[in-house]
């Protein structure tokens, strides 16, 4: 363990076997209504769920990346401003977003509303973590990987100050950490 890490909350093993599950529902699903969804992971901390998950898609996916940030401590907190776009029109096209975490529910919220606006026929969410206590919009992972308590938790993609991202666990850091 990472000498900064104070508990293991999702460990390497429960998180591929997770990705197994998730991966085999996915196709289930999309192959039912006969679709194929673009996959678009929001950078940066989705890209180690990302990474894992395709493997166990069963189905002929692409996947493209986007970068948001929201305007925080302005009057307009909710909106985000697109830092990186994705390559191709999404017009028509069923979209599965990849997230990291789903927290307040203001970034998903977001860019599923922005994704809707530009064409996108459908809009689903896979999260590898889910914070139900901290939800402040009214939206829902349509896949989750773990249910995680209001704690800040770093690893398999989320970071502290873009530390820790590289862990191949989900963990909680010593208190030490932030001081
Ligand atoms: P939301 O818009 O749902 O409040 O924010 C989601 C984003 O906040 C995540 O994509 C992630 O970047 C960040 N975030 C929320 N909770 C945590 C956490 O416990 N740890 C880390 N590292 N980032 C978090
Ligand atoms: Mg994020
Ligand atoms: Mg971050």
């Amino acid at each position: 363990m990472h000498k900064d890490v104070k508990k293991v909350l999702v460990s390497q093993e429960a998180i591929i076997a997770r990705c197994e599950e998730l991966g085999k529902q996915i196709s289930d699903e999309y192959r039912k209504i006969e679709s194929t969804p673009l996959l678009v992971a929001l950078l940066k901390g989705s890209v180690p769920f990302l990474a894992e998950l395709v493997k166990h898609i069963d189905l002929d996916i692409q996947f493209d990346f986007m970068d948001v940030s929201s305007y925080e401590g302005t009057e307009s907190i909710g909106d985000i401003r697109v830092d990186k776009d994705l390559d191709c029109s999404v017009k028509g096209i069923d979209i599965l977003l990849v997230e990291d975490i789903v927290d307040t529910g203001r970034t998903l919220l977001e860019v599923t509303k922005l994704l809707k606006n530009k064409g996108a026929r459908d809009v689903k969410v896979v999260s590898l973590l889910d914070k139900p206590d901290r939800r402040v919009v009214d939206i829902k992972a349509d896949y989750v990987g773990f249910e995680v308590p209001n704690e800040f938790v770093v690893g398999f993609g989320l970071d502290f100050d873009q530390k820790y991202r590289n862990l191949p666990y989900v963990g909680v850091l010593k208190d030490e950490v932030y001081q």
